[in-house]
């Protein structure tokens, strides 16, 4: 095995493509020159259609959660009373942030693994009129469920006046995302999921609406203050010094995704969702999310008591190379997740499938060797 080599399948960090890591590489330039002034503004700019929105998009340096803090801390203050809409991990990341900040947050949860849908969401909004902003999370990575986003936009538009704030970290540039046509206030995603760059950028974009909100507050942060970045994007910079090599890496990607364009992204990522499951059940493999809400970046399954996921985990890294993920919080242990998504294509699939199949021989389960690489072979051969 070659050690550098390393078959990264996890959700996120993703593995970063050859020619975006050659952008990176090149020499350093000025900040504060003008060009990258050039870079920057014209990188920012081809962000827009993947937030399917007409604001700009800020860039932040700092990992994804910098960007879930900004929704929080720009937008509520201290007594403020949100909604938090937690389906696992991510949106009880959500509800900490408010919390810290001193802000009550009404938690909607579901089972993990569950989806909310606007018949939860509905009757909640109406216990809770006093909400100021909703929380939502649209991949809940840590089970790999899609929440319907679009769907619970309307809900919270209908029902009320709050803004609506949506971490869409682990799919977005990966799933059809519309921030101004569904009606999200404030939008954010982060560098090393689907976007296929290294941790250490944050996006955030925001309404006309949001930016009311925003204008009529001081937040109780210095460094995740919006309005500054707002003040420096109009001089063509950023408040603080800018992650410059990451911005060189995301201008490539910007070509990445307008080369193989929006709409085929959207369908490799179904596709590969598709094959990863038809693959686990074809191995008798319990998937975690409903068909209906199955998340194309990310697949969770939870075998219950028939082997142990982490064992699974150690074969796959010791004897194939191949890196895939745990669970979190209660489900440590518990669950493996494979990350679909970036730079990853149906072959590679198959590849973690074969891995997978192989491991859990090796670990003793009694799997069916090449069924599921056979199932998502059937799958693949009808898309190509
Ligand atoms: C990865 C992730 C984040 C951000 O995590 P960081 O470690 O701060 O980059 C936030 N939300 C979701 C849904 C994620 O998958």
């Amino acid at each position: 095995m070659f050690a550098d080599n390393l078959i990264l399948r996890i959700p996120g960090p993703t593995p970063i493509p050859p020619r975006v890591q050659q952008a990176m590489n090149r020499p350093m330039i000025g900040h504060r020159s003008g060009q990258f002034s050039e870079l920057f503004m014209r990188t920012a700019e081809r962000l827009k259609p993947a937030f399917g929105t007409s604001q700009d998009v800020y860039i932040v340096a700092g990992s994804g959660t910098s960007a879930l803090e900004m929704g929080v801390v720009n937008t509520l203050q201290a007594g403020d009373e949100a909604a938090v809409l937690v389906s696992g991990a991510f949106g009880e990341r959500f509800a900490k942030i408010c919390e810290r900040y001193g802000i009550t947050a009404h938690r909607l949860q579901v089972e993990w693994g569950d989806a909310v849908t606007p018949e939860l969401l509905t009757p909640f909004l109406q216990e809770h009129p006093n909400v100021k902003a909703v929380f939502a999370t649209h991949c809940e990575t840590s089970t790999g469920i899609l929440n319907p986003i679009k769907e619970l936009a309307r809900v919270v538009r209908e029902q009320t006046d709050a803004l609506f704030i949506v971490d869409a970290v682990s799919c977005l540039g990966a799933v059809p995302v519309e921030m101004d046509a569904w009606g999200i206030d404030i939008l954010v995603t982060g560098s090393q999921k689907a976007f296929m760059l290294p941790t250490g950028l944050a996006f955030i974009a925001a309404s006309e609406r949001a930016w009311k909100v925003i204008d009529e507050q001081t937040p109780q942060a210095f460094y995740l203050d919006l309005k500054a970045y707002r003040k420096s994007f109009a001089d063509q910079t950023t408040p603080y010094t800018p992650a410059v090599s990451l911005v060189f890496g995301l201008e490539e990607v910007c070509a990445m995704i307008e080369e193989e364009g929006l709409p085929a992204i959207f369908k490799r990522h179904e596709l590969m969702r598709d094959m990863t499951r038809a693959a686990m059940r074809a191995l008798q493999l319990p998937l975690m999310a409903a068909d209906e809400y199955a998340s194309p970046t990310v697949t969770s399954i939870h075998p219950g008591n028939a082997f142990d996921p982490e064992a699974l985990r150690k074969t796959l890294r010791n004897k194939h190379n191949v890196v895939i993920a745990g669970g979190q919080a209660h489900l440590k242990g518990k669950i493996f997740r494979i990350g679909h998504m970036g730079y990853c294509e149906p072959l590679d699939v198959i590849q973690v499938i074969s891995a997978v199949e192989m491991s859990l021989r090796q670990i003793g389960v009694e799997v069916p060797l090449g069924e599921g690489v056979k199932a998502a072979q059937e799958v693949l051969i009808k898309h190509v």
